[in-house]
């Protein structure tokens, strides 16, 4: 998963894109980058391994001059993990395009062979953003104007619509013409456009979540449609279509669970009040299944569950209560490459307040379960703490299936779920009692939100995955993903030096 933003206003723009990555971090820490351009058509870039703080020194935001621009936070998905696949991506021809993206081509191996095969463009590395990147500047070159318009760019944009599968949101930086957005045809990964008036003109903000606008002094207008294209020139005139034959708005459930920040709203739907909704269809799950229930206390596991565990209690009547006390400054656990360091730092990352568990039942809730790493560590501590039954809620259904529109899974051998019944997956985390939303609660939950959005995308859940896939695809990243694998990757690299 990957957070992008892009800024178009009358003066520079390198601090407020800066600012807006910050809030964006969570969405990635692998690296982050940016590219400005100003008035006089030079642009200037910066990208790294790293923090957003750890990557943009005041020396380099001195020399990020520019009134508008892109930035990105990485998280890896495909490709891999390395300063190479840092964005924004950058090709000098045509006029010189940096590209920034969330989500992932799942044909970009068979683009790859026709770039190189038929249009003569070499790939550095096997992103699918420089895929992306590649094609699109490919249909764009192709049409061969030296003072493209804006009608050229969407044309550029339907044909790579037409050619690449997957999910992508995306922002381009076309040097001296000004900023691209588009969105996938299905509109999996968010992006949404925020203005605010400037002394000569509007000034524009389009990034992956909207809960930035506001602290930068952005209003948000609207989210991006999927299929859309939008691009501000460099004067800053604003000019949108549709650039999809067939746009269906099928935006990822995964989103309102786990990703986003509880201030968002993707696609109309607030992820807070999703988030609370499923709290409380678990505990309408709970009081159908067993009205005599004895929990004594709801404990959310920090921090991405805690929305959804507050109003899980409010709906039971039973105490909510913090048990556990988060290291903020501990790196994410999911992205430790291997098993052990994962189950290691699950036990640094939480520490427990042994007094809420002692002589209790207690009811553990938290966002989703993938490994299971998280939850059966955190059941151990709960019964070492003095806990008497330790039952376990999760906000999203069993994860059984691999993602492959940028969000950063497992292979799914390694979900837990994956050829586990419900009973089986309590016993393997050693939980009293498992509850997991159904697919059709959490659907329920989010749709409320909007309700003129028909369908989501749930593959992660259901196994069907609502892009074309080439053959072989799914079986390849199965084997790429596995920890084995990564394993022997970073060992070769290490030997390389
Ligand atoms: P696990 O320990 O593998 O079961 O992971 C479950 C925890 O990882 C949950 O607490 C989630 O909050 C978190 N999580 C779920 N999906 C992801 C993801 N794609 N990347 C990072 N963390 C995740």
């Amino acid at each position: 998963m990957c957070g992008i933003v892009g800024i178009s206003a009358e003066t520079n723009v390198a601090a407020e894109i800066y600012d807006s990555l910050l809030m964006l971090q969570h969405r990635g820490q692998d690296a982050a980058g940016m590219a400005v351009c100003d008035q006089d058509d030079k642009v200037q870039s910066r990208k790294s391994m790293g923090y957003v703080r750890d990557v943009f020194q005041q020396r380099h935001m001195e020399k990020l001059t520019g009134n508008y621009g892109i930035g990105h936070v990485r998280y890896p998905t495909a490709g891999g993990a390395g300063k190479e696949f840092a964005q924004p991506m950058y090709v000098n021809s045509p006029y010189g395009i940096s590209l920034v993206h969330n989500g992932n081509l799942t044909n970009s191996k068979k683009l790859g062979n026709e770039l190189f095969h038929a249009e003569m463009r070499h790939l550095k590395t096997d992103s699918d953003s420089e895929v992306l990147l590649n094609i699109f500047a490919h249909e764009f070159g192709k049409q061969r104007e030296i003072y493209p318009t804006a009608e050229h760019i969407f044309k550029a944009v339907n044909k790579t619509h037409i050619r690449c599968d997957g999910a992508y949101a995306v922002l381009a930086l076309i040097t001296g013409h000004g900023i691209l957005a588009f969105r996938d045809n299905n509109g999996i990964r968010p992006l949404s456009i925020g203005v605010r008036e400037g002394k000569t003109r509007k000034e524009y903000i389009i990034a992956s979540e909207d809960s930035l606008f506001l602290s930068i002094g952005f209003t948000k207008l609207r989210d991006i449609e999927p299929g859309e294209a939008i691009f501000i020139n460099k004067q800053g005139k604003l000019f949108s279509q549709q650039c999809s034959e067939n746009p269906q708005k099928r935006p990822c459930i995964f989103e309102y669970v786990y990703f986003s920040r509880p201030d968002s709203k993707i696609d109309e739907i607030s992820v807070y009040k999703a988030r609370m909704r499923m709290g409380s269809s678990l505990a309408k799950q709970i009081k159908e299944i067993n009205p005599d229930h004895d929990i004594d206390v709801v404990i959310p596991i920090p921090d991405s569950s805690t929305t959804a565990a507050n109003q899980l209690a409010v709906d039971l009547n039973i105490p909510y209560r913090e048990g556990f006390v988060k290291n903020r400054y501990i790196g994410r656990t999911f992205i430790m490459p291997y098993q052990e360091e994962r189950k290691k730092s699950v036990r640094r990352k939480l520490n427990i307040l042994d007094l809420e568990f002692k002589d209790k039942n207690v009811l553990l809730v938290d966002d989703s379960i993938v490994r299971g790493t998280t939850s059966k560590k955190i059941i151990e501590m709960a019964r070492e703490a003095g806990a008497k039954k330790v039952y376990f809620a999760s906000a999203a259904p069993a994860i059984k299936y691999q993602n492959l529109y940028g969000i950063d899974m497992p292979a799914t051998s390694e979900l837990i779920a994956s050829n586990r019944s419900n009973d089986e997956v309590a016993k393997e985390i050693d939980a009293d009692w498992l509850i997991y939303q159904t697919l059709e609660d959490l659907i329920e939950t989010v749709r409320f939100g909007n309700p003129e959005i028909k369908e989501f995308e749930t593959s992660i859940f259901t196994g069907d995955y609502i892009t074309p896939l080439v053959e072989n695809y799914l079986e390849e990243l199965e084997i790429s993903r596995k920890d084995e694998l990564k394993m022997q990757r970073e060992k070769s690299k290490s030997n390389r030096g």
